[in-house]
């Protein structure tokens, strides 16, 4: 199964993703955390997308096809995956098109999955992650569950951190980004028949289960 996740920041994506991969044994490519781990690791393409992400703008299309190219010749996607962040414009969807269709490979679906504004900002701001096995979980809804777990890396307490793009200047950026550059894609992908909606909201697993539900149509 191949897969695209559509949704503005804090829409849940990368969560989803991961119950995805677990569902259906496919890898999760997000380019978000490709970015991040090209920063991380002080790569050239990592210096040059680091300006953009930290003023939550979308890093040069060319570096992320680039990198998308290169993951999708990677062997592990031969059986599907899901592609999380990507694509965010049209340039990037066009090009993935061409991509796929070269490979033989086309999509099987998109889903939108879509949070009110006042949620999304709400739940960017809670947002942590661990440092030591990067679970990504929210202070604001899950504090106790939060406390009592230990991380399956070191067997402590998660070793928590905020995201740099996650405050609130940036948050607003990429927010504003994703309606102007992203929300097009709803429409581009509508007439190719492949768009499913769903409402992200409510508990983890309610999602999941709607996303299973419109993966089976
Ligand atoms: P979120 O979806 O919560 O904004 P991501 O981890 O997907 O977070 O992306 C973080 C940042 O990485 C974006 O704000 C942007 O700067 C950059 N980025 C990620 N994916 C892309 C992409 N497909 N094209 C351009 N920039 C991207």
């Amino acid at each position: 199964m191949r897969i695209v996740l559509l949704g503005a920041p804090g829409s849940g994506k990368g969560t989803q993703s991961q119950w995805l991969v677990g569902r259906f044994h496919i890898p999760q490519v997000s380019t978000g955390d490709l970015l991040r781990a090209a920063v991380a690791n002080g790569t050239a393409l990592g210096l040059k997308a680091k300006e953009a992400m930290a003023a939550g703008r979308l890093v040069d299309d060319q570096i992320v096809l680039g990198m998308i190219r290169e993951r999708l010749a990677e062997p592990d996607v031969g059986q599907g995956f899901i592609l999380d962040g990507f694509p965010r414009n049209l340039t990037q969807a066009r090009a993935l098109d061409q991509l796929l269709a070269q490979i033989g490979q086309p999509l099987d679906a998109v889903v939108q999955l879509n949070v009110d504004y006042g949620e999304l900002s709400q739940r960017i701001a809670g947002r942590r992650t661990c440092s030591d096995c990067g679970r990504v979980v929210n202070l604001l809804t899950a504090p106790q569950a939060l406390a009592a777990e230990r991380c399956p890396r070191t067997g402590q307490p998660h070793r928590l951190f905020q995201r740099p793009d996650d405050n609130q200047a940036t948050v607003a950026e990429r927010l504003r980004v994703y309606e102007a550059q992203t929300q097009p894609l709803v429409e581009y992908y509508r007439q190719q028949s492949l768009l499913r909606s769903i409402d992200a909201e409510g508990e983890v697993a309610e999602v999941s289960a709607r996303l299973e539900q419109v993966l089976a149509r």
